[in-house]
């Protein structure tokens, strides 16, 4: 049993208080938000909301936010802030998250950030927002980005380099042809490491002011990392 999952069963057993509120995972892109979100999803029992997947599925149903977004992530660029806020709040909306749930990929600049917070405050039941990065060698995450390719069908995530498929294109599960994300190349990438610096950075060091913040270094097993951050949230909502 991996150690979320044990994490998981203590917190059953001694019916574990802690309410996590809003947690916002951040740090570059590939260091794992996605698949932290998941695990801190079956812990905790609240909803991941990535504003990338809102944003795909956007694009993927052609909707006017998605015609609009489409092009601005085929570059690597940020979608505007009023056009996510807007999608993000309806999504805040929707009755699965009145106890917490965990932000992957928002806030990404300073006026989201600052629009959030501004949201909560407004909220008597909400908790702060608790602000989580991730850190991963820029090297690494290369290989991690460019090696990405993901299941259509059951959405399962395979690395050509460090977590190949058995049959290398096709997923063990479905049998599907995997498929890379069109943003998952070398110069998007770039491009996209380019916004996290100058607009992203300044979203960290907004929460690590205001005395909310934590960093995990994601250089390690899932579990342990998932453990790392599930410890610093409740240290943090003491
Ligand atoms: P992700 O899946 O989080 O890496 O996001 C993929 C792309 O969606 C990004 O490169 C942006 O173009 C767009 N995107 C996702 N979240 C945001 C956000 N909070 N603000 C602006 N653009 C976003």
């Amino acid at each position: 049993m991996s150690s979320t999952m044990i994490a998981v069963e203590q917190g059953r057993e001694t019916g574990s208080k802690t309410l996590p509120g809003p947690i916002l995972l951040m740090g570059a892109p590939g260091v794992g938000k996605g698949t932290q979100a998941k695990e801190l999803v079956k812990f905790w029992g609240i909803p991941q909301i990535s504003t990338g997947d809102l944003l795909r599925g956007n694009v993927a149903k052609g909707t006017p936010l998605g015609k609009v977004a489409k092009e601005i992530m085929g570059r690597g660029e940020l979608v505007p802030d009023s056009l996510v806020n807007e999608m993000v709040a309806a999504r805040l909306k929707e009755p699965d998250a009145a106890n917490g749930y965990i932000l992957d990929g928002f806030p990404r600049t300073l006026g989201q950030a600052h629009w959030l917070d501004g949201r909560l405050a407004l909220e008597a039941e909400s908790l702060p927002v608790i602000a989580v990065s991730i850190q991963v060698d820029y090297n690494q995450l290369l290989r991690r980005i460019t090696g990405r390719r993901n299941c259509p069908v059951c959405a399962t995530i395979y690395n050509i380099y460090m977590n190949p498929s058995k049959r290398d294109g096709f997923c063990d599960v479905e049998g599907a042809a995997l498929v890379q994300r069109a943003d998952d190349t070398e110069a998007v990438f770039k491009e996209r490491m380019r916004a996290y610096a100058g607009l992203t950075a300044p979203v960290v060091d907004h929460y690590r002011d205001l005395g909310r913040f934590a960093e995990v270094d994601g250089d390690r097993p899932i579990a342990t990392i998932a453990a790392g951050i599930v410890a610093a949230v409740e240290r943090l909502r003491k």
